[in-house]
């Protein structure tokens, strides 16, 4: 069939394109033993209040160690477990396992606020997926106001019905709800006015240019406002550098997540962070 369009068309049998095609499904063969194989960890992120002296809260993000490969980024392989009906599974082991995590250190179960997982929309198909996330925060006891879970405005598009049903009956829970990468989907203000949402995360792709790209300074400022007048929570997302912390603090930005103030660790990791937050704290006063 190729042929008959021309040799111009020859291009879509490109050898790089089998070979994309075949790494993918190698990769998807890996992902699916992942798991059991235990190749899969958490590492955690702290957020930050203004004077960078107290965590508000940590985001859970998860890492795949292939003996072979190393780490696989989940920009990779998280696309492909949503395509190929891995990423329920995923999630499950996420979410039990951070909870796990996080009850075996009281020091963090007393400390951390607000513990952030991400969920995909495709988390939100059929019937059972309420049953699912109530079963994997079952562990937790009291009420659930320290869980959020991180949802792209693209995931919430997608299957707004299935998402609506089970975020409202996790948000009776006291589950919260945090809109991620917000600012990069189409329909940011639907989703806002549709689900109980508490909080925005400004993308780092915005962050990333406030310093020196106006027009991406006035959006950050204008999603600030927003968020102001709508009471919202605001995270920001990517914090590398001083001058963007001191822009947005500026602008009112009052939640901080980046390499500025902490990197993504295992939780023995974290503990030791926070003793050590403590430890100053406590020197302070
Ligand atoms: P995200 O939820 O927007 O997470 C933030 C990403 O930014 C993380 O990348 C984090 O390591 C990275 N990051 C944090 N601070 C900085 C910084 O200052 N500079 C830069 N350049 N990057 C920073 P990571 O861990 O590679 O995760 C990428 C994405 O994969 C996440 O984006 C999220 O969409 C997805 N993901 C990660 N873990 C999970 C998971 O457990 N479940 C699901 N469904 N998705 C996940
Ligand atoms: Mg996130
Ligand atoms: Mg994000
Ligand atoms: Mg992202």
């Amino acid at each position: 069939e190729a042929k008959s369009r021309g040799p111009g068309r020859y291009k879509v049998y490109d050898p790089s394109y089998g070979e994309l095609a075949n790494q993918r499904s190698l990769l998807l063969y890996d992902l699916r033993h992942a798991i059991s194989q235990r190749q899969l960890s958490l590492v955690y992120q702290p957020q930050f209040c203004t004077d960078a002296q107290a965590i508000t809260g940590v985001e859970v993000l998860v890492r795949w160690h292939h003996p072979q490969r190393g780490l696989v980024p989940p920009d990779q392989f998280i696309p492909l477990a949503e395509q190929h009906g891995l990423i329920c599974q995923i999630t499950d082991f996420v979410m039990q396992t951070g909870i796990r995590e996080l009850l075996e250190h009281q020091l963090l179960y007393k400390h951390i606020p607000r513990v952030s997982f991400n969920v995909s929309a495709t988390d939100f198909n059929g019937s059972g997926s309420c049953d699912r996330f109530i079963k994997n925060l079952a562990e937790l006891p009291g009420d659930w106001s320290v869980i959020e879970l991180e949802l792209t405005e693209s995931a919430a598009l997608i299957n707004l019905e299935g998402v609506k049903r089970v975020i409202e009956v996790l948000h009776d829970k006291g589950v919260q709800v945090s809109l991620d990468d917000f600012g990069t989907g189409y329909s940011s203000l639907n989703t806002l006015r549709l689900l109980p949402i508490k909080e925005v995360k400004i993308d780092q792709s915005f962050v990333q240019d406030i310093t020196n790209n106006s027009q991406d300074a006035k959006l950050v400022r204008t999603i600030l406002a927003m968020a102001k007048a709508l009471h919202l929570r605001v995270v920001a997302e990517g914090v590398e550098t001083h001058a963007q912390a001191t822009y947005l603090k500026r602008e009112g930005c009052e939640e901080f997540q980046g390499y500025l103030y902490a990197r993504p660790m295992p939780v023995k990791n974290l503990v030791t962070f926070i003793e050590n937050l403590n430890q100053r704290q406590r020197m302070q006063s």
